[in-house]
């Protein structure tokens, strides 16, 4: 109540941990950190799962929580947890004013430690006797608001050798991360770079829009074999981590050469040895490598620009095939076709998360802006949907009118967060979430597979499998949206665009898929272990 009569926007959350992914994801979406307030003991373990995942994402959260009095600490006070030493392995910093005076300190330092190098999770800690003692406003010091981010760019020697590794490379692949979302001009100098290089490109699942996925040298669709046969990586903003399967055979060339873009020092040679380790902002570093490079531009009418393009075709025409499928019950592929094309006539923020949902998600739904696209991410985690979407469609409300926010979920994925549709209903926000129900996780039981189980459900129902058809779009109902439940192509285009006219709280579109609806053949997998 306090905060919001100084003008600051609150909005209540039914669990921390939404509350946390919903405040990280704004401050992706804003370049600022947003506050996540917690209560002590279980407020704060609940938010400590999205403090790891702002970490592991290097997006900037801060988390303020409430604590039990310092005096009663092991004395068994209400709520008692040791609060700093839990956060501690979640955050970039964690810190516990001890008087009101020094309170402007601590949150100086934490706004500074979320934003600037490599944005991370802050904790701080207030406990209640704090919170309940008073201090002439007079001895409360004021500071200055926080510079915008200092930013640096590699020596020019470094950018010029850079410059002629990739002239030299037969092969070379650029791969988008989303880090070069996060750098102020880090969009723009990557199109500007590409367009000047003719460099064929992919990006990371975080790294989508930051570059159209429609360019005509994105090679997202022959990804496995440019990754296996580039003999040079350009790594803008991205990690040699599970993501990019650490960089090493039989996913890369062994002696692929690296050229790598990162703010952060200790990324470089990070399971792989960087040959050239470029140290800088991504959008000043590549500005400046640009201009260097002069007229330079690599051969798009070689043999490796048509092997990729050939590939890419081909890989597209299997897609394709299973996107016109229409048969019901469907299969991932043809239940995204609508949305696909409803993506294309509209400008959508995209929120994703699921097993299949997601990794068909990626391919299925194009991604043509930055920062229109928020995922599971580097940290896989699933919960973050309803989180997200609440963020998106505050920051769409205030800063991108004509944006939509469309949350496309597995039915698993929808069940860690569902509750926040009521958040959403209150704050009379309009995100539309598209549930692909299989009925499971990966696969499930249809409604007769599930009466035929005769025995005690716990020895015999199939473990990935949750309730068969469950009525979620009935559940948005009862929580103050609206929701509808569809099965066929003509279905979800319909109720797409019933859903997208409704300006005023959430809708739950729950289309029913085949239990058994795989992906396409993969040669590899993201978790493989064979080259870890
Ligand atoms: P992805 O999930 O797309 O592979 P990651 O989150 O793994 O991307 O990696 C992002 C990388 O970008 C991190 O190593 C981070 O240090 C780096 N990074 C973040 N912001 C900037 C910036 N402004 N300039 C350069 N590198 C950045």
């Amino acid at each position: 109540m306090a905060v919001q009569q100084h003008g600051i926007k609150y909005i209540g959350c039914r669990n921390e941990q939404t509350a946390c992914y919903a405040a990280q994801a704004m401050g992706y979406l804003t370049r600022r950190p947003v506050v996540c307030l917690v209560v002590s003991g279980p407020g704060l373990l609940h938010a400590i799962g999205g403090l790891a995942n702002a970490t592991v994402n290097c997006w900037p959260v801060i988390c303020i929580g409430g604590s039990s009095d310092v005096d009663q600490e092991g004395r068994g006070a209400f709520q008692e947890w040791p609060q700093l030493e839990s956060a501690r392995s979640a955050c970039k910093l964690v810190s516990r004013p001890t008087t009101l005076s020094a309170i402007p300190f601590h949150i100086e330092k934490a706004v500074r430690t979320a934003l600037y190098g490599r944005p991370g999770a802050v904790y701080i800690d207030i406990p209640g006797n704090l919170v309940l003692s008073t201090e002439d406003e007079a001895k409360i010091p004021k500071l200055p608001k926080v510079s915008m981010i200092p930013v640096c760019i590699p020596p020019e020697n470094i950018m010029k050798t850079a410059i002629d590794t990739i002239k030299d490379a037969k092969k070379p692949l650029v791969i988008v991360g989303k880090g070069a979302g996060w750098s102020e001009r880090g969009p723009t100098m990557v199109q500007h770079f590409l367009t000047k290089s003719k460099l064929p490109w992919l990006a990371s699942p975080g790294g989508k829009g930051i570059v159209s996925d429609n360019h005509e040298r994105s090679v997202a669709s022959a990804r496995s074999l440019a990754l296996r046969e580039a003999d040079l990586i350009i790594l803008i903003g991205a990690r040699f981590n599970w993501i990019l399967h650490f960089g090493l055979p039989p996913r890369f060339q062994k002696d692929a050469k690296v050229v790598q873009i990162d703010i952060q020092p200790e990324e470089f040679h990070q399971n792989v040895q960087t040959t050239v380790p470029l140290m800088g902002d991504i959008g000043e570093t590549l500005y400046a490598m640009t201009e260097h490079m002069k007229n330079w531009h690599y051969n798009v009418h070689g043999d490796w620009m048509k092997q990729l393009m050939e590939n890419a075709n081909k890989n597209k025409q299997v897609v394709e095939k299973m996107a016109s499928d229409h048969k019901t019950p469907l299969n991932y592929y043809a239940a995204y076709h609508p949305i696909r094309d409803f993506i294309s006539k509209n400008d959508v923020l995209i929120v994703n998360e699921g097993a299949n949902t997601m990794d068909i998600g990626r391919t299925m739904m194009p991604s043509n802006l930055p920062r229109r696209r928020l995922d599971a991410g580097t940290f896989g985690t699933m919960g973050v949907g309803q989180g997200y979407a609440l963020a998106a469609a505050l920051y769409c409300r205030d800063h991108s009118p004509k944006t939509k926010v469309l949350c496309v979920q597995g039915d698993s994925a929808f069940g860690f967060s569902g509750m926040e549709l009521e958040t959403i209903a209150r704050y009379k926000l309009p995100v539309v979430t598209v549930i692909l129900n299989n009925s499971g996780i990966y696969r499930g039981m249809t409604p007769e597979d599930m009466k035929s189980v005769d025995g005690d459900p716990t020895l015999m129902y199939p473990v990935l499998s949750l309730s068969a058809e469950c009525r979620y779009d009935q559940m948005a109902k009862a929580l103050g949206g609206d929701g509808c439940m569809v099965r066929t192509v003509p279905e979800i285009a319909d109720a797409l665009e019933k859903a997208f006219k409704k300006t005023d709280g959430p809708t739950v579109i729950n289309a029913i898929i085949s239990t058994d609806s795989e992906r396409k053949a993969q040669t590899f997998h993201w978790l493989t272990r064979s080259n870890i």
